[in-house]
């Protein structure tokens, strides 16, 4: 039942689509004072609502413990991990939009941090070392023939050195002329030196 405007006593439904105040007598229709009526409580219920959803993020707020710094890598990492693809992906097309910025930035950061990157670094492989020379060890014997065929080509490139630098001694050992340099073709003399 609405209450009445003036005094708030509670209002009496009357037949003819009136109420009246049984405190101050007053009479008011039917419908405007339903349609107050009704406002007002929504009204209130708003502000009750809007009242109840403060008191609950207080007290969520206030019960939620603080997150830690380890909590808040752990739930950085977490992120991280879940949308890996995406990342990686903002990464590569903000590498190849910004090539020469980037690899600016990369160099800098590298330079500023060295001596962390180096400890890193250090301290992952000591941690990983069992897990990398199994790698290593499986990638060696699932490539054996390759393995062999390059120690062979490394034998015979010091053979070929052996030969060569003989080859220079002797020539050398004799009056100097440009036969060697007329034998051997500069570049590959190099090449075979530098091996
Ligand atoms: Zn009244």
């Amino acid at each position: 039942m609405p209450s009445c405007p003036n005094c708030n006593y509670k209002l009496v439904l009357l037949p003819k689509r009136k109420y009246k105040c049984a405190k101050c007598s007053k009479l008011f229709l039917q419908k405007s004072t339903e349609d107050k009526d009704f406002q007002n409580w929504n009204k209130n219920q708003r502000r009750l609502d809007e009242h109840n959803l403060n008191l609950e993020n207080n007290l969520s707020k206030s019960l939620k413990p603080k997150l830690t710094e380890e909590d808040k890598k752990k739930y950085r990492l977490e992120y991280y991990s879940k949308n890996k693809e995406k990342f990686k992906k903002y990464t590569k097309n903000y590498f190849n939009k910004n090539k020469e910025k980037s690899r600016i930035r990369c160099k800098k950061y590298y330079e500023t941090n060295k001596d962390k990157i180096i400890a890193n670094k250090k301290s992952y492989y000591k941690k990983a070392k069992d897990k990398i020379n199994a790698t290593k060890k499986l990638y060696k014997l699932n490539n054996l023939e390759r393995f062999k065929m390059l120690a062979r080509i490394r034998m015979w490139r010091n053979k070929q050195k052996e030969i060569t630098l003989q080859f220079i001694e002797n020539s050398f050992s004799e009056p100097l002329n440009q036969q060697l340099w007329k034998v051997l073709p500069t570049k590959l003399l190099a090449e075979l030196l530098n091996n």
